[in-house]
């Protein structure tokens, strides 16, 4: 995001098919697979993809599926920061729950003043995480580290907070705004049973009971060690409690510009 390089004009779809392209990412991604994503014809992906190659932004061969240029990851990740700090926006300054910032954001994201987003990112402290805990590209081009760790990865005793959701789906986001295991919410994993890896919960007043699904699909930071009897994480890379974690085996590759996946599984 240069200030040098003019930023090319693109439509919404044509916006929407670099996210989904930058999505997957994949080295190089089948043109079904990306019909599917955009929910599309293959016939149709074919010619978007035809005209995002005139534009250099993808490098696309028939039979041989798509890739990003250079200059498509860095449009596709021009679209991703202003759907993600349009996202704090909403919840932030505007009172939006976190299952609710996705929808809107997908048409704000558009907007493609840079004036706008410098402003906006000005005005909201340069986030670095949206509300469901996703890196948001900084304007240098930098690619902030994971949020945390997966809960499923805190051993009992650990103290908590919530940051995030890995999966961004209504079903997994609403489920957790109604137990009130909300971004900034605060719990000690008091157990987890041994029969099928449900996680109890407990907040100053209540208790929780969380399967092991949803455990796996949240992003929380552990209070540091003291806070907290006995706080550490599990696994193959043991995290420090407290301060982020930037052991943890889940998003290390977010950081990455090139080739490397900056996402989980959705474009949010
Ligand atoms: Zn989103």
């Amino acid at each position: 995001m240069t200030a040098s390089v003019p930023a090319p004009v693109l439509t919404s779809a044509e916006e929407n098919y670099l996210k989904a392209v930058f999505a997957l990412a994949q080295p190089r991604i089948g043109t079904n697979a990306l019909a599917d994503r955009v929910q599309t014809k293959a016939s149709s992906a074919t010619d978007m993809l035809q005209r995002l190659a005139e534009k250099g932004l993808v490098d696309y061969e028939r039979y041989k599926g798509v890739a990003l240029t250079d200059a498509g990851r860095i449009a596709a990740a021009a679209v991703v920061r202003r759907h993600r700090l349009w996202e704090v926006f909403l919840a932030e300054t505007l009172g939006f729950g976190w299952n609710e910032v996705h929808d809107l954001a997908e048409e704000l994201e558009h907007v493609q003043s840079p004036e706008l987003i410098r402003r906006l990112d000005r005005f909201l402290g340069t986030p670095t995480h949206d509300p469901h805990g996703d890196p948001i590209p900084q304007a240098d081009g930098s690619w902030p580290a994971a949020a945390g760790i997966l809960l499923d990865q805190l051993l009992p005793g650990t103290a908590f907070t919530v940051v995030g959701a890995a999966d961004h789906t209504d079903e997994l986001l609403n489920y957790l705004t109604q137990v009130g295991a909300v971004p900034q919410s605060s719990w000690t994993l008091v157990e987890v049973l041994p029969f099928d890896g449900t996680r109890v919960l407990q907040d100053d007043d209540r208790r929780l009971h969380l399967s092991a699904l949803a455990a796996k699909n949240m992003w929380v930071q552990a209070h540091p060690a003291g806070s907290g009897a006995g706080a550490q994480a599990t696994g193959a890379a043991p995290a420090q409690a407290g301060a982020r974690n930037e052991d943890a085996p889940t998003r290390r590759d977010l950081q990455q510009w090139g080739d490397e996946t900056p996402f989980t599984n959705e474009t949010h």
